[in-house]
Order: C-alpha cells, then structure tokens, then sequence
C-alpha cells in the first residue's frame, strides 16, 4: 500500500480548500479507516483505491504507553 504522502507526491491525491484530502481522479474526499500500528487507512470512496496515513510524530509514543491513560 502507497502511503499518502506518496500520493499526494505524485498528484493522485489533493488536498481541497478545507485541507481535506480527495482523490484527483474521482474528486472524492477520502474516507477514514480504523487506526492501526503505523497510522491511518485512507480510501476513495469512488475508485476503492486506498492508502496509508502514517503519523510520525504520534506512533512511538502512543505505541510504548499503549492506553495507560
Ligand atoms: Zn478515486
């Protein structure tokens, strides 16, 4: 799976005016999957194509506390 930084590199995903990410190809705003170890999934509703979010500053730490709080 492509992340979305790579996407949005490459001109296959956007951001909109409110920062959102779309599809290019659709114009669809991605939809938001479940949270897992490396970040988020992010797919089109449209064209099922999908990819992933990856929260760099978040994961180590959210990682090691786990749900301690
Ligand atoms: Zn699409």
């Amino acid at each position: 799976m492509n992340s979305v930084e790579r996407a949005i590199r490459a001109g296959v995903v956007g951001t909109d005016t409110e920062e959102r990410l779309v599809c290019q190809d659709c114009g669809m705003p991605l939809e938001t999957h479940d949270h897992d170890r490396v970040g988020w999934r992010r797919s089109c509703p449209n064209c099922g194509r999908m990819w992933k979010q990856v929260h760099e500053t978040e994961t180590a730490t959210r990682t090691a506390t786990g749900d301690a709080e």
